[in-house]
């Protein structure tokens, strides 16, 4: 029986105005398990209108009530974990046991850290002499856009709408269509926790039909986008003579660095061989080229493939599977073809290099065995362009100089990752890599108060913390001359 999924718009869950469905497609098994809503302009027209009407109320309501109901949704996610990991995995390949510890986890906590910070944000003011005095208000936008990717469906979902409707904005949400089904059992629950209506709409669809609809509609006062560089530029362009506010969290090219001094145990070659293959590589932040001091290059290199060899491609059901499907058919032909790129640029293959079939229940799925390639330059298209799969370049490189050349010799500048014994080199390198976050030895440790974002084509504006509450907020000088 497929799931019919339906938007939200108005507290209501609703079938699009025209009646068109997508198939949503569960990657491990290529079979088509649900219905998503096909929707367009009329939808998303509706959908700004009830967010809207219920703008000012929501504004009006006390910062410690608008937490208290994002809490009370974080408490029906954390109810619900095991089967919305279950569908979350359905729905994108990834493994159930990182839906399980990462995925959802995560958006409970995105909900439960903005509903406590807006409870805590400050307001700032300046005495200018003793009869003037300057405050900052800090006023919601109204209605704002929040579009979503399909790699970490529901995590990056609640990490855009949490700040939103803390901030006081109400909000029209569209996730990928390719990933919609958390983010339609999440609007369910909005209604359970008894978010007013019209405070957080829902509507699926194509960025075709749905997003541009959405970006360029005049009652949207902010968008927040994550998602290609690509889209993120059309976006950019459709949004900029509207003067709207707009953040951009785009693709990445990171480097993971590991110099010669680098003291690396068992758990950090772990962490490493995680930071390219974590979600079969679909994670924005992961690194995908791997660059090592020339000294210990071969050394490193065995204990490396070692590692990534023993990763076992499976059902992302089982519990022992590390790497699941990849999300879509279109995305699998998509790495396959990059690793046949590799090959014709003259990379060697040093493991996987292929697609996995499975039997039994997988074999129709869009399985990749974890690759690794050596051999090309830094300025090769596969050490330019983002892959977005389970494939890893290694390069080697000689001194301080060279690492940092390479690192930022793309157009990219999401995350970087250094490994190192010295606290020098670690601090010196840091300020030096072109990139929105530098992780010292670890990968992936996430504090939530610290901004999040790239450079260059990996984007514009911060998310984490007080950087998202000030997106989502519009700072209003106010100036009082006592008499
Ligand atoms: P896309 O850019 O294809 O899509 C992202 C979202 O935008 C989807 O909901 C998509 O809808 C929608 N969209 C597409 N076209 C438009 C448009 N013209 N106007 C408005 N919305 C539109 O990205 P992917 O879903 O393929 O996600 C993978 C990408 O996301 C990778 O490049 C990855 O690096 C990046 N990413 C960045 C992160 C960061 O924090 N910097 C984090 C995670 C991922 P539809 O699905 O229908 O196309």
């Amino acid at each position: 029986m497929r799931r019919d999924l339906t938007n939200l718009i108005d507290g209501r869950a609703q079938r699009p105005a025209a009646g068109r469905c997508l198939d949503v497609t569960d990657p491990a098994t290529g079979q088509v398990f649900a219905n998503c809503p096909d929707s367009d302009a009329t939808d998303v027209d509706a959908a700004v209108a009830a967010a809207q009407r219920a703008a000012p109320g929501w504004a009006a309501t006390a910062p410690e009530q608008r937490a208290r109901h994002l809490n009370r949704l974080a408490d029906l996610v954390e109810r619900e974990l095991d089967a919305l990991a279950e569908l979350e995995s359905r729905d994108s390949g990834k493994p159930v046991k990182l839906a399980r510890t990462l995925d959802i986890p995560r958006a409970v906590a995105n909900l439960r850290f903005f509903a406590a910070a807006i409870t805590q944000w400050a307001g700032e003011s300046h005495a200018t002499d003793d009869r003037t005095l300057n405050y900052t208000l800090r006023q919601p936008l109204g209605v704002v856009a929040c579009i979503s990717p399909w790699n970490l469906p529901l995590y990056l979902f609640t990490w855009k709408i949490a700040p939103a409707l803390a901030a006081g904005n109400t909000v029209v949400a569209k996730p990928s269509e390719v990933t919609p089904c958390t983010a339609a059992r999440l609007a369910e629950l909005v209604v359970e926790a008894g978010l007013p209506p019209g405070v957080l709409n829902v509507v699926h669809g194509t960025g075709t039909g749905v997003g541009q609809a959405l970006v360029e509609h005049p009652g949207v006062k902010a968008v927040s986008f994550t998602g290609s560089t690509r889209t993120g530029a059309a976006i950019a362009a459709a949004v900029a003579p509207k003067f709207r506010k707009l953040s951009l969290e785009l693709g990445g090219k990171n480097p993971a660095i590991v110099f010669a001094d680098a003291e690396l145990s068992d758990a950090d070659l772990d962490t490493i061989v995680r930071s390219g293959f974590a979600n079969q590589g679909e994670i924005c932040l992961c690194g995908s080229r791997l660059l090592v001091e020339r000294p210990v290059y071969e050394r490193f290199k065995a204990r490396y493939l070692e590692r990534v060899r023993g990763l076992s491609v499976g059902d992302p059901r089982e519990e022992g599977s590390d790497l699941g499907a990849l999300v879509s058919k279109a995305h699998y032909d998509k790495v396959v073809g990059c690793i046949e790129r590799a090959r014709a640029e003259g990379g060697t293959i040093l493991c996987g290099g292929t697609p996995v079939r499975l039997e039994g229940r997988c074999a129709d799925g869009w399985f990749v065995a974890p690759t690794v390639i050596e051999g090309l330059p830094g300025t090769a298209a596969t050490n330019q362009e983002e892959i977005f799969g389970p494939v890893v370049s290694l390069i080697p490189f000689d001194g301080d100089d060279e690492a940092v050349a390479i690192a930022n010799g793309t157009g990219y500048g999401l995350a970087a990752s250094l490994w190192t014994s010295n606290l020098d080199r670690a601090h010196r390198v840091s300020a030096q890599l072109e990139f929105g976050l530098v992780w010292i030895n670890c990968w992936l440790l996430r504090d939530l108060r610290t901004p999040f974002g790239g450079v260059k084509n990996s984007g514009v504006g911060r998310e984490g913390g007080v950087e998202a509450l000030r997106f989502f907020t519009e700072a209003k000088n106010v100036c009082l001359r006592l008499r």
